[in-house]
């Protein structure tokens, strides 16, 4: 079998208003994304999703559609798909960072040996270690009485756990946690995510502060890039910490280890530049006896398919710690996949099928196609 060439689709879907991310950095309000599909010689093809925010990874539809036409399509063209682990080198040699393209391409590549081969992807990665990955909720830094209207309707759908997005106002942070902890009672488990925005003694300051309304671990409390700041934070407070912007390579993770910066890693397969890649660090969590999770950039339902076979078959993912930010799906105010993705009673279950198990819907697709043409 040999790639023949690699097809691009940028699509813009809109988010439910109601449900748009205010975080540190802005509100995400749409996606900007790149669906990919690899095409064969053997009437095969695998679906990718570069799901790309240009303040997380400096990708944004341009520069995707850009490195694939002009260097990964190039790089592939000719080769066999199934040579995942050599092709993934290949790309990571030929584009410094730009990691969420560089996973579109390395996840379409396990569709189509998922679809050659008549199996899911979570039983080519090993078979599954859990019947569903539990999932958690993320709650924007909206307003107290909103974040709580917010946490009121995610205990409807069946979540358990979820965490509030922190670091915008001081005052204003800790009347939203507090907020949503009456909102959901006791039972619900509740985590913080600053996205870096606190130095270090207000990150301690502020958990310290927060740990009154029963959180049970804060997400990325201090920028990315100190390693020794993150760890020092660590040190002074109570509650586990989870690195996100600080992990995106198997490297950082082991740099983190190293220093006990972290109790635990947010992985993404999109900050990892792909499912192996995402394995890896996983890999290493397990080995250092951290926890580890699956963040999200508001996938939609391809880069979501990817997430789940990774929970689902990834011993170093530890979602009954820290469940997973397998939500994407429930933002958007359409479905762009034939069949949604079973999402529901605070879990992902396994998709249906071979490779990733999804197929696009094209009418919905070519509804929401963008041109790139300036
Ligand atoms: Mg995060």
């Amino acid at each position: 079998m040999k790639i023949t060439h690699i097809e691009t689709i940028p699509v813009r879907v809109p988010i439910r208003p109601e449900l748009a991310i205010r975080a540190r950095a802005g509100t995400h309000s749409v996606s900007p994304f790149l669906l990919v599909r690899v095409h064969t010689d053997e009437q095969i093809y695998g679906l990718g999703e570069v799901s790309c925010t240009p303040r997380w990874s400096g990708e944004d539809q341009f520069t995707a559609a850009h490195f694939i036409r002009t260097i990964l399509e190039p790089a592939l063209t000719g080769e066999n798909p199934r040579d995942i682990e050599r092709l993934t080198a290949r790309m990571r040699g030929a584009v410094a960072g730009n990691p969420f393209t560089r996973a579109a391409l390395e996840m379409a590549l396990w569709d189509i040996l998922g679809k050659s081969a008549g199996l899911p992807v979570y039983r080519l990665l090993g078979g599954p270690v859990r019947d569903a990955v539990p999932i958690k909720w993320s709650i924007s830094g909206a307003e107290p009485a909103r974040a709580a209207e917010i946490a009121r309707w995610a205990v409807q759908q069946g979540f358990t756990t979820m965490k509030v997005k922190v670091g915008i106002d001081p005052a204003q942070d800790i009347a939203r946690v507090c907020a949503v902890r009456e909102a959901i009672g006791s039972d619900v488990r509740l985590g913080i995510d600053a996205n870096g925005a606190w130095p270090p003694r207000t990150a301690v300051r502020m958990i310290r502060r927060l740990t009154e309304f029963g959180i049970y671990f804060a997400e990325q409390p201090v920028p990315p890039g100190d390693v020794a700041a993150l760890a020092d934070v660590r040190r002074q407070v109570a509650v586990p910490i989870l690195a996100d912007e600080s992990v995106y390579s198997p490297e950082d993770a082991l740099a983190l280890a190293r220093a006990h910066a972290a109790d635990a890693f947010s992985i993404y397969t999109g900050k990892a530049a792909g499912i192996g890649p995402a394995r890896k660090i996983a890999a290493i969590a397990e080995s250092a006896i951290l926890g580890a999770t699956i963040g999200s950039n508001l996938e939609l339902g391809i880069g979501t398919a990817a997430m789940i076979h990774l929970g689902l078959s990834t011993a170093g993912i530890t979602p009954d710690d820290y469940p997973c930010d397998i939500i994407g799906p429930f933002y958007y105010a359409d479905e762009i996949l034939t069949h949604p993705l079973r999402l529901a009673g605070g879990q992902a279950l396994p998709p249906e099928g071979p490779g990733l198990g999804v197929e696009l819907d094209d009418e919905k697709v070519r509804e929401y196609r963008v041109s790139l043409t300036p």
